[in-house]
């Protein structure tokens, strides 16, 4: 998905949020009804979820029960990854399949931030990190960006327009950390970086590519002294490499997917809503792939869709949150063979005509009292 560097951008910018949320309330039932409109049998539809464990992700998980009619099997890991390992037991359970994966984001209703969520049930009802998963990949990369963004220096050295660049981001070689294209900061680099103006304590001090001139703009270098080059440092400058060690594969998939984008993620207004994006971007093509090569999978009415889960905020006295899905794409196989890939805007459309009423829907309480008033079964051992 992100394989090639110069379309990472323009493959996050095709993700669009805003006017393509739908509601939790109004999009599973519009879900069902797709779902029997395109010939799924109704009573015969396994739904199956892959989200983060958070307990953010309760409500949309209550309301597939609901409106399918069954609990929906766990197809997630945290962080919203697709376990491609369970297709087979998934396609036991039922005759026609819907697979759902979300990567989620909290959001405050009252600031308008996002990447935090109010956990409500702690003892100050405080807000906290939301994807915390996501985000704790994060950190170690914001370690390093902001190292980077700090000592890497716009400064004149003999009236030229120079940058003084730490060693630490010189190093070579190195297994892990940020490292920078230099030919867009640094002047005639020729396969590795030509000799320096002059040396200080920490770093080299080399002469400004032309194109980081023209980028920012001359009066971006002090008159004396130096200016930490700071949001300056754009998301094409840099990549990073890191060595997760995770024992758990599943772990390294979330970071898989998140490190090539990283530079924009880090560089964007919510660095949690964009890397949220860039899970749910990855791992629907990669659920994609695994589903059509999985021999269970073959000839069965089945609808992959992909999105992104905004959590918002539950206020005191709320028991849940409100919920916006936005879809991403769609995967569509038909049992007689027909298959589809629906984009973000025609699936949105393909839902959106669909209607938000749902008669089969089933009473949760109606349903419980019912089972709790049943004849005691005896296990026999
Ligand atoms: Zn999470």
């Amino acid at each position: 998905m992100f394989s090639h560097r110069s379309s990472i951008d323009s493959a996050l910018r095709s993700f669009k949020i805003d006017g393509h949320m739908l509601c939790y309330n109004s999009f599973v039932p519009r879900l069902y009804n797709w779902c029997l409109s395109m010939g799924f049998s109704p009573g015969r539809i396994m739904p199956s979820r892959a989200f983060c464990s958070d307990e953010s992700q309760g409500f949309p998980i209550i309301l597939i029960a609901k409106h399918f009619g069954a609990f929906p099997f766990n197809h997630g890991r945290v962080g919203g990854i697709v376990s491609v390992d369970r297709h087979g037991p998934h396609a036991d359970h039922g005759k026609d399949l819907v697979l759902l994966q979300a990567s989620h984001v909290g959001y405050d209703p009252v600031s308008g931030e996002f990447g935090v969520y109010r956990r409500l049930f702690t003892d100050q009802a405080h807000s906290s990190c939301s994807c915390g998963k996501i985000g704790r990949i994060l950190a170690w990369y914001k370690t390093e960006y902001a190292y980077a963004r700090e000592n890497i220096r716009l400064l004149r050295h003999e009236g030229r327009l120079a940058v003084l660049i730490d060693y630490q981001l010189i190093a070579s070689p190195r297994a892990q950390g940020l490292f920078l294209l230099f030919e867009n900061l640094v002047r005639d680099v020729e396969g590795g970086l030509p000799r320096p103006l002059s040396t200080r304590s920490t770093g080299h001090i080399f002469l400004a590519a032309e194109a980081l001139i023209e980028r920012l703009g001359e009066a971006e270098w002090p008159q004396s002294g130096s200016v930490p080059i700071g949001d300056n440092l754009a998301a094409d400058d840099f990549y990073f490499q890191h060595k997760g060690g995770y024992l758990d594969p599943l772990q390294d998939q979330l970071e898989s997917n998140l490190i090539a984008p990283m530079p924009w993620i880090l560089t964007s207004k919510h660095p949690l809503l964009t890397a949220a994006c860039a899970n749910t971007l990855a791992e629907f093509d990669r659920t994609y792939r695994s589903i059509v090569q999985d021999a269970s999978m073959r000839d069965r009415n089945l609808l992959f869709l992909a999105g992104l889960n905004i959590d918002i905020s539950p206020q005191p006295g709320e028991d849940f949150p409100l919920t916006k899905f936005v879809p991403w794409a769609a995967y569509l196989q038909r049992a007689d063979g027909g298959r589809e890939i629906l984009e973000q805007d025609e699936l949105l459309e393909r839902l959106s005509a669909e209607s938000s009423s749902n008669p089969a829907q089933i009473n949760l309480e109606q349903s419980i009292e019912a089972m709790s008033n049943k004849r005691e079964v005896a296990v026999r051992i």
